[in-house]
């Protein structure tokens, strides 16, 4: 009799340890599938700094604002954690406007977000009017920036097409993004000075696809399951 509930005691003992361990291996599983992140939106610009004006008269800084709410609404739908270094059309420092004290407020709310990865979204200016395209920039010199912004011009080009998407390029000259602890790019999603590209930066459903093309860049950058 003894020994008959010992081996019930025993076999419950197993059933418990193999219950547990195969809660552990979903609960890990599960982990790598609901991977939690937080990306840093930067909308360029805004309150007295225009940025780029369009030859329409766009400013840069309500076309950076659209799109960069837009892509926070796109990350939280997939669960990811969005840290927004403005939501309306604000400037960051306080009195008179100083470039290097709004690049160091920006810096600052990028580092104090523990994100993985800084997204800096501006609108692109040039003398000649032909000139177009979306184009990704990441610092000179750092691997992780340049794979990232390979990426998201791939994912740029598959949503509004390779002659709306011009080659990433690594800039010297863009401090910020070396500067940031983490891992950061900077998008100019179109030039303003191009009447057919203000004029679709300026639609709904070009923002939307923007929006959605840097979305997929942080899920395949960040290797977020589904
Ligand atoms: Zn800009």
């Amino acid at each position: 009799m003894k020994t008959k509930k010992l081996r019930e005691y025993v076999i419950i003992v197993l059933v418990a340890t193999v219950c547990l361990l195969l809660m552990d291996l979903y609960t890990s599983i599960n982990a790598k599938t609901r991977k939690v992140v937080t990306v840093v939106i930067d909308a360029g610009h805004g309150g007295k700094d225009g940025g780029a004006k369009g030859i329409d008269g766009t400013l840069e800084k309500d076309i950076n604002l659209k799109i960069a709410l837009k892509v926070q609404q796109v990350l939280q739908n997939e669960g990811i954690q969005v840290v927004m270094t403005r939501t309306a059309d604000i400037q960051l420092c306080q009195g008179s406007y100083s470039k290097a004290e709004d690049m160091r407020i920006r810096q600052t709310i990028i580092d104090n977000g523990d994100a993985s990865l800084a997204i800096s979204i501006h609108q692109n200016s040039y003398s000649t009017e032909r000139t177009r395209g979306a184009q990704v920039f990441c610092y000179r010199g750092s691997v992780e920036g340049k794979k990232a912004g390979v990426i998201f011009t791939e994912e740029l080009e598959k949503i509004i097409g390779t002659e709306n998407v011009r080659n990433v390029k690594e800039d010297g000259t863009l401090f910020m993004l070396k500067r940031i602890k983490c891992t950061g790019i900077l998008i100019e999603t179109g030039f303003i000075t191009n009447w057919g590209e203000a004029a679709l930066l300026n639609t709904d459903d070009y923002q939307n696809k923007l929006a959605e093309a840097i979305k997929n860049g942080v899920v395949r950058y960040l290797e977020i399951e589904d």
